[in-house]
């Protein structure tokens, strides 16, 4: 096929910002397109060699362009540069120094889309030692073939800076008309799309088989299945009332969306924009091999950070420690990740995506080993707002966002690809950000487990509520203690410690171990939140909560200086929730 046809197509395209327009001329290219270059020709239009999920991607370097421009049209590096500046495309800087080419050469041969695809694809693939002249030498060969408007193109797509605005959503319409028949066949074009996120491959399957082999188009493991998403509300009635008076709520993890694919011994990661993440999570791998019980499956999980000796969910930001391509295996001990599964896709062969969600939630429980690092999604079965706010409650303290409340309905698919109304998020529009420490006194501690055995895995933390007297529980803390601190904080308790929850100690809470209320120590968290499980403030601001510290630190200060009674008081902790109270942005 002659590149020609793609300049020209690219060419009207251009021209118009109307979509319909848009497609008619996609139609047309794509009629006059034979049917085994038609994926390689939906990928170029979209400015890419492949899906995004297999990772090899364009983006040669401008500097690299200038010098394959000097090379084939024989002038210097300094003269392109400085046109280059003026245009600020090397597209048109290259189709200018081209039509500008004293001597043209008699012996060009019409360049040929597979040769461009081709040629591309080694410049995309060229890395290490000598990849520059490479590239440079590789690009600079098929410019001396093309005309220069083929070259305003080639380099926009070599640079990564193609830009034609033609959107997924267009393809699929102008492959329905092309190839399917007519619009109607877009819903069935529009889920091969959906299952395989690969509009190359759907495209060639059309064009080759047609629609009905379209239709048995098939989940293949490899490639990723467009994520669900979920739309937004605001109170629990709304949700509720939109499910239908009852949802499954499961907790909202702050933390990445994986999409693994375990075929065998063989695992692949993808993100929630479907890239390849594979080489990032190495621990994740391996959890899904022994985790996921049967040899091909495709699940969702949240990976989240996590601190293993004392069980605590950390911040999101602790993840961004992972986005590296080097140093992985440090970084997988500093920072490890726990993954709690909320779907199940596809098992040994079976599609699950039409299946509704009570079904596939059920298989997930079946085909999960759960363990400390492998979970389900936190659950409950919803009917009332009650339950439902104390439950998104308990998801906020524990570290999470906030809910997904999803249906329970028969016709509850797995939406790929969609944002629709069958999964419903909850976050909170407010949130008490905590400036000041706290001094809070230990109540309790909780056994640790990993490198924590033997010492406490973290602590029950009190309030002095001084009207009454007593002391009220609002956190677990097991983060910010040294090595040394562990070693020595058995040590340090042991005088006080009693055999039953102390009774002036005010706690929902079962501790492994109780305390009399003497240590004090220094305190900070990200914010104070609503609780339905601490003690502190309870019914003040919201009937049947309390109020909490949300990732608890132990700031490495013992106040020693502090009697228990001295500790922070319920005044100054509802005081500081609502002067710090503030209107979360919106997304
Ligand atoms: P957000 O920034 O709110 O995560 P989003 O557009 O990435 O927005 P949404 O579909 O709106 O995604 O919200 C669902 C996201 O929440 C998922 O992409 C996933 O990463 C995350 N998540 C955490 N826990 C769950 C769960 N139990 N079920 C579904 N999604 C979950």
């Amino acid at each position: 096929m002659d590149y020609s046809l793609v300049t020209e197509a690219y060419e009207k395209i251009e021209s118009t910002t109307k979509r319909l327009e848009m497609t008619d001329y996609l139609v047309d290219f794509f009629k006059k397109t034979p049917k085994d270059a038609i994926d390689k020709i939906v990928y170029l239009t979209q400015g890419k060699l492949y899906p995004d999920f297999v990772g090899i991607e364009l983006g040669m370097a401008e500097k690299l362009a200038v010098r394959a421009v000097a090379k084939a049209t024989g002038r210097s590096e300094k003269e392109i540069e400085e046109d280059l500046a003026k245009t600020g495309d090397i597209g048109e800087t290259a189709q200018r120094f081209l039509e500008k080419k004293r001597q043209i050469s008699f012996f060009r041969v019409p360049l040929t889309v597979e040769r461009v695809y081709q040629t591309l694809d080694k410049i995309a693939r060229a890395t290490g030692e000598g990849s520059m002249d490479l590239k440079v030498n590789l690009l600079a060969g098929i410019l001396a073939d093309a005309t220069p408007k083929d070259a305003k193109y080639i380099l926009r797509t070599v640079t990564g800076k193609l830009r034609l605005g033609i959107a997924d959503m267009t393809v699929l319409d102008a492959l329905a008309i092309a190839y399917g028949g007519g619009k109607e066949a877009r819903d069935i074009i529009e889920r091969a799309y959906n299952i395989s996120s690969d509009l190359g491959r759907v495209a060639r399957e059309l064009a080759e088989g047609g629609i009905e082999t379209l239709k048995n188009f098939k989940i293949t493991l490899g490639n990723p299945i467009r994520p669900m998403l979920a739309e937004r509300l605001s109170s629990p009635a709304e949700i509720l009332e939109k499910l239908g008076g009852k949802c499954i709520a499961e907790y909202k993890y702050d933390g990445e969306r994986i999409q693994a694919h375990k075929d065998g011994d063989k695992v692949v990661l993808f993100s929630r924009r479907l890239e390849d993440v594979t080489e990032q999570y190495p621990d994740a791998v391996e959890l899904i091999k022994t985790h996921v019980k049967l040899e091909e499956a495709i699940v969702e999980a949240e990976c989240v950070a996590v601190n293993l000796d004392s069980g605590e969910m950390m911040p999101f930001q602790e993840l961004m420690h992972r986005r590296r391509k080097y140093g992985i295996e440090k970084a997988i001990n500093e920072y490890p990740i726990s993954l709690f599964m909320f779907d199940v896709l596809y098992v040994d062969g079976r599609d699950l995506t039409l299946e509704p969600y009570p079904a596939r939630h059920k298989i997930l429980e079946e085909i999960i080993q759960q363990s400390d690092r492998v979970q389900l999604a936190k659950y409950l079965i919803v009917d009332n707002i009650d339950d439902l706010e104390k439950f998104f409650e308990e998801a906020v303290e524990a570290g999470c966002e906030g809910l997904v409340c999803k249906s329970l309905n028969s016709d509850a698919v797995y939406q790929a690809g969609a944002r629709g109304w069958l999964w419903i998020k909850y976050k909170r529009d407010y949130k008490s950000e905590m400036i000041d420490t706290v001094d809070l006194v230990v109540v309790g501690a909780f056994h640790g487990r990993g490198r924590r055995a033997g010492t406490y895995g973290a602590l029950l933390l009190a309030i002095y509520n001084h009207e009454n007297d007593t002391f009220e529980t609002i956190c677990k803390c097991g983060s910010g203690f040294t090595d040394e601190d562990l070693k020595n904080l058995p040590k340090m308790l042991e005088p006080y410690k009693i055999d039953h929850k102390h009774p002036r100690v005010n706690s929902n809470l079962e501790a492994d171990i109780w305390f009399l209320p003497k240590m004090v120590i220094e305190v900070i968290g990200a914010e104070i939140t609503l609780s339905p499980i601490h003690t502190c403030a309870r019914d003040v601001i919201r009937k049947g909560s309390g109020l909490a510290i949300r990732f608890p630190r132990f700031t490495g200060k013992y106040r020693t200086d502090k009697s228990a009674e001295d500790a922070t008081t319920i005044d100054e902790i509802i005081e500081m929730y609502k002067k710090q109270l503030k209107k979360i942005e919106a997304e």
